[in-house]
């Protein structure tokens, strides 16, 4: 059933002029692949699932052979470094090239930057040159990538800075993007640089600054929907609570910077740990929780260890005077595994890992426990 609009569209279509007909029938076709675009990049929250999305729209709908995105690898971060999903470029994924946000090159790009279209290299550059910009290692950078890239700095709401960069290398066949094809990928620009805006936010919003760890909210929400899902599919669900043993004592020698700089790197070293898939949260001061969906108690004990071991490994300099050289702790874990018939909401699952936690303690610390309900679980 054809709305008005389409409708209407069509009427509008059968009285045009020849000729006329064609471009407009092309215009209303990208505005609503715009429009299709557009849904599918803002109901994406997570910033690497959408940056993936992005590069490969962008790609199809410019039908060049290599599209990248250089964005800020964290949400504190000082630059922008170009994204390891880029497609058809040739770099290094450990040292990927990277621009200073602070550079002169994106001062400009945030002040001078055109709205409605790309802007080739070649042409930036005799921009920057004729405004006595000298901007030789990000050129250099840039080049070395394609000396034909075109450049669409990421403009969002914000005019006084920039989401990202989307760069498109040439198009196989030699043939040139016309004015139309590079006001068509702009449009597709300020979608995306919206849409990373908003991840971004979103990330800001969800994550702890201090060990990059997901909040307390955001992780009584995430266990809240992985149960449901859990009781839906009958795929196992479990979940971690961990401790750093004698971590007060710890403060006490070393003072509280330390401290934080030891709760950093066990953070780091829990989520290099875990699964994709897996959450990792600060469920308060030095205790991290991690939900871990689809893992029944073995698999979860088998994750609890590897991180157990690596906070063991984990050495950490010490650069002060104070005590040791290397500092070191261990970590103490609890286990749970979500009942559908005792855990109808998240506290009893999180009380027995905090049992585990308590057993664990009292068993020495530096170890993995789980209590387990007396009901039978389904999973
Ligand atoms: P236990 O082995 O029984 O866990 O001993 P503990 O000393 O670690 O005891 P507990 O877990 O109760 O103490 C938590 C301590 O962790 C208290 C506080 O000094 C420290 N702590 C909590 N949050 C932070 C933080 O954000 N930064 C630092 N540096 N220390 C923290
Ligand atoms: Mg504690
Ligand atoms: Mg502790």
């Amino acid at each position: 059933m054809a709305t008005f609009e389409q409708q209407a569209l069509k009427i509008f279509y059968e009285n045009l002029p020849p000729g006329l007909s064609d471009q407009w029938e092309k215009k209303i076709f990208d505005l609503e692949q715009l429009v299709h675009i557009s849904k599918a990049l803002s109901s994406n929250l997570e910033l690497n699932a959408l940056i993936d999305n992005i590069l490969n729209i962008t790609l199809a709908q410019s039908q060049s052979m290599q599209t990248g995105i250089f964005v800020s690898p964290d949400v504190d971060a000082h630059d922008f470094q170009l994204h390891p999903k880029s497609i058809g470029f040739d770099f290094d994924h450990r040292h990927p090239p990277h621009i200073s946000l602070k550079s002169d090159f994106i001062r400009y790009l945030v002040a001078n930057s055109p709205k409605n279209t790309g802007i080739a290299l070649s042409e930036l550059e005799k921009s920057l040159q004729s405004a006595q910009i000298s901007v030789t290692a990000e050129m250099n950078m840039l080049k070395q990538l394609s000396k034909d890239l075109i450049l669409f700095p990421l403009k969002g709401r914000g005019g006084n800075k920039i989401a990202g960069i989307l760069i498109l290398g040439p198009r196989p066949d030699g043939m040139s993007f016309m004015p139309a094809d590079l006001a068509y990928l702009a449009d597709l620009a300020s979608i995306a640089a919206i849409a990373i805006e908003n991840a971004r936010l979103y990330l800001l919003a969800t994550t702890d600054m201090m060990t990059k760890l997901k909040i307390h909210h955001f992780f009584q929400t995430q266990l809240r929907e992985c149960r449901e899902e859990s009781q839906e599919s009958g795929r196992p669900l479990s979940l971690l609570l961990t401790d750093i043993d004698h971590f007060k004592p710890f403060n006490d020698t070393y003072g509280h910077q330390l401290g934080d700089l030891v709760l950093q790197e066990v953070a780091r070293v829990v989520m290099e740990n875990v699964g994709p898939a897996d959450i990792c949260a600060r469920y308060g001061g030095e205790e991290f929780a991690v939900i871990l969906p689809g893992k029944d108690l073995a698999a979860a004990r088998k994750t609890a260890e590897k991180i157990r071991k690596a906070v063991q490994k984990l050495e950490v300099p010490n650069p002060t005077d104070i005590g040791e050289k290397i500092l070191k702790v261990t970590l103490s874990i609890g286990i749970g595994l979500f009942n559908p018939a005792v855990d109808v909401e998240n506290k009893t699952l999180i009380e027995r890992c905090d049992q585990g936690l308590y057993k664990a303690k009292h068993g020495g610390r530096n170890r993995v426990e789980t209590i387990e309900t007396e009901e039978k679980t389904d999973a």
